[in-house]
């Protein structure tokens, strides 16, 4: 079970977005684990549901005295593919009516605002390829949640996951091994992972899988 505290626990109930309670509470305590060793990070912010569940674990991390450590959550806020108009997960409410784009970032802070989060949680928007061109911080946690598509899943990966320290975790999710079940960039971007040597399974909970990066120095190529 979660040791979430309720309060959070309700705020990210009520967020909208894609994240099971079950899968979020396994990110929670994964993040839990990780966060007093440096920044978590999160690609696909949406509206924030996600990132309050690591933004819980970043208070937790801090009262435990790691006060430096924190959550940054990166997006365009433009919205993935599946996001637009006439595909299957497009929500009306989230588009701007003056550009006709996509914005989910109002959304995102109304709802890390309302969860009394926003020192724990810390928004990057922007392109993932953009900003992971200039990072060079070592992560604790790498949470890839972001755009769906083959060719932008292993940007994610190619450009983050090099970043995971040692002993850290790579947590990547809506991985469907089944066609059916969905789409199948995270899959391959999981098996990218364990085929390149430097991650290995710990931990599953339905399309949430959990990596730890056993050897090698932060920002050395992963495979
Ligand atoms: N973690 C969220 C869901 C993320 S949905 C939750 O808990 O609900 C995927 C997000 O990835 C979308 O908001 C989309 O805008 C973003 N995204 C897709 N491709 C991206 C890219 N190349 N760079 C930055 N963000 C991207
Ligand atoms: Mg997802």
């Amino acid at each position: 079970m979660s040791d979430m505290p309720a309060d959070l626990l309700a705020h990210a109930d009520a967020a909208k977005g894609f994240m099971p309670a079950d899968e979020g509470a396994l990110l929670h305590r994964v993040a839990v684990e990780r966060a007093a060793h440096g920044p978590v990070l999160e690609v696909g912010t949406y509206c924030g549901k996600s990132a309050i569940y690591l933004g819980a674990a970043v208070r937790q991390a801090r009262r435990s005295g790691s006060p430096a450590t924190v959550a940054f959550t990166v997006d365009h806020h433009r919205g993935s593919e599946e996001n637009q108009a006439g595909w299957e997960h497009h929500d009306a409410s989230l588009v701007d009516p003056e550009s006709g784009l996509m914005d989910t970032l109002p959304v995102f802070r109304r709802t890390i605002q309302r969860a009394g989060l926003e020192g724990e949680v810390v928004a990057l928007v922007g392109r993932s390829t953009t900003l992971s061109a200039h990072w060079r911080t070592p992560l604790s946690l790498l949470f890839i949640d972001g755009g769906h598509a083959e060719e932008h899943a292993h940007n994610d990966y190619s450009g983050w996951a090099s970043w995971v320290m040692p002993g850290g975790y790579l947590v990547i999710h809506d991985v469907f091994e089944r066609p059916e079940d969905g789409g199948q960039a995270p899959y391959h971007v999981w098996q990218r992972a364990l085929a390149g040597g430097a991650f290995a399974e710990v931990g599953t909970v339905g399309s949430m899988r959990v990596l730890r990066r056993d050897s090698g120095d932060a920002g050395d190529p992963v495979g």
